[in-house]
């Protein structure tokens, strides 16, 4: 197997030797100051970096480059998403799954947790509390079970979703989180308006992979590592990848990581939409400690903005698996996607305490969306329920052509106000309410074209007449 970036083959694309090679080259140049000092003057230019040239960056041990790397994954996030932060919520619909993924609780053999699937009562009752939170956004998540879970389930669950209209509340945008399937069956997404197809890799490594999922149909290393190639010859343009960290070397998978994205890109023309950093996490029957590949905060702060630097026009996603500790570190350097309010159990956003029986994982950063949402705004952040880009068909390379012109700022900004003006209004506590209202004042002179500013100015005050959903 040979090295290939436009290969469709899995292992030629993501190639073990090439990122072997790449790790030794990494650590032989990690005190290469002239070599660093050129890889960053590149990395300035704000096109990214190659698998290579990032390896080489995150593997570097000079405290002073390290404050370098760090400054500037700050100002490319800075540049490209401002201090927008886009905010989320998962949406579990089941959790009977036939694979044995050994990190993962719902795994086949797992007898004692209990099996749920939402009906679509539930999940229309799930949407309403979901709503009433003020989240606009969902990503739903399932386990795979071909019989309890097919694609038709799927479907009806993201019909409901969409169908649900309870007071001021909407869900906008439907990402999909669920196991590798067919072109067909990713057409049929396609067609039922989803926004991002999201699956993560796990691990890069394939022998680890196969061991890590002994059983079932996400055994097939190549099968899950294509899959992204099939989303998007099933019309998904959007596609969201990611590393479960933990389960591998870390700079085994950043490296695999970049070269996948690199392989859509030259494939397909764009790059991944997003880029989903998780860490194994304790749940039920899942000690994250028997996986030794754990990796300190800093170094996952490390990857975050070496990330941030590789690809600057990819989003990036950060959940309550992380605690409001790294959470506030890491969004810095380069997230711009969070999720918040989040339960990651089956049915749970309609129980009144938070149920452990069909948790997926522990949540590090258990704080309601209100708190969320205020606590970001007093870090010096917007808290955005955009979904405009797709809905008005920037996807693809349509959304990355939007990025790299720089007009990002004459229209997510003003979306950003606006639905956060719809959170104030219609959920938002009173203290969030009056900092909320004072973001918007300060923002709205942000906004560069004063046409734009001056019919921003009008829509606030049609939201607060009761008018909803405008957007750019
Ligand atoms: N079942 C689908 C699949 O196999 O891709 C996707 C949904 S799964 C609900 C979402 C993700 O949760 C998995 O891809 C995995 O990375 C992550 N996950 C599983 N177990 C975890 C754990 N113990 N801690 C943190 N994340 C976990």
């Amino acid at each position: 197997m040979k090295y290939d970036v436009r290969s469709m083959k899995a292992e030629e694309f993501i190639n073990d030797e090439e990122i072997r090679e790449t790790v030794k080259y990494a650590g032989e140049h990690k005190n290469d100051i002239e070599l660093i000092d050129e890889i960053l003057k590149r990395a300035k230019e704000r096109k990214g970096l190659n698998h290579r040239d990032a390896s080489v960056l995150l593997a570097c041990s000079n405290e002073d480059k390290i404050k370098e790397i760090y400054d500037l994954a700050e100002q490319i996030k800075k540049d490209f998403y401002g201090n927008r932060i886009v905010l989320f919520a998962p949406l579990y619909l089941s959790n009977y799954c036939v694979n044995g993924c050994l990190y993962c609780p719902y795994h086949m053999k797992n007898k004692h947790i209990t099996r749920k699937k939402l009906t679509q009562e539930e999940v229309a009752r799930e949407v309403v509390a979901l709503q009433d939170m003020g989240h606009k956004r969902l990503a739903i998540e399932a386990g795979e079970d071909p019989v309890n879970n097919p694609i038709e389930y799927i479907l009806d669950c993201i019909n409901t979703i969409y169908s649900i209209r309870h007071k001021n509340g909407a869900i906008r945008r439907v990402n999909v989180n669920i196991a590798a399937t067919t072109v067909e069956n990713y057409r049929r997404l396609h067609d039922a308006g989803i926004g991002t197809y999201i699956l993560f890799q796990e691990t890069y490594n394939k022998k680890n992979y196969e061991a890590l999922h002994p059983t079932g149909p996400k055994h097939d290393y190549a099968y899950h590592t294509e899959a992204m190639d099939r989303a998007m010859e099933g019309g998904i343009d959007d596609v969201g990848i990611g590393v479960l960290f933990g389960l591998d070397n870390y700079a085994y998978e950043f490296a695999g990581l970049l070269m996948h994205a690199e392989h859509l890109e030259a494939v397909h023309g764009v790059g991944p939409h997003t880029i989903s950093v998780p860490r194994v996490k304790h749940a039920d029957d899942i000690d994250p400690t028997d996986f030794d590949n754990s990796l300190s905060d800093d170094m996952f702060c490390r990857i975050a903005a070496c990330i941030r630097i590789a690809v600057p026009y990819t989003g990036m996603i950060i959940s309550t698996r992380e605690s409001a500790k790294v959470r506030e570190k890491i969004i810095r350097l380069g997230v711009s996607q969070i999720s918040g309010g989040s339960r990651t159990s089956v049915g749970g956003y309609c129980e009144d305490e938070r149920p452990h029986d069909t948790e997926q994982f522990d949540v590090s950063d258990d704080r309601t969306l209100d708190e969320v949402v205020n606590w970001l705004m007093r870090a010096g952040y917007i808290p955005s329920f955009c979904t405009a880009c797709y809905r008005e068909g920037r996807t693809g390379d349509r959304f990355m052509s939007l990025c790299k012109s720089g007009q990002i700022q004459n229209c997510c900004h003003p979306n950003a106000l606006m639905t956060l003006k719809e959170f104030l209004i219609d959920y938002a506590s009173e203290d969030t309410g009056r900092i909320g209202e004072e973001v918007i004042e300060r923002e709205i002179e942000n906004i560069p074209k004063e046409a734009v500013r001056d019919i921003v100015r009008e829509r606030l005050v049609k939201i607060a007449e009761g008018d909803r959903d405008f957007r750019f």
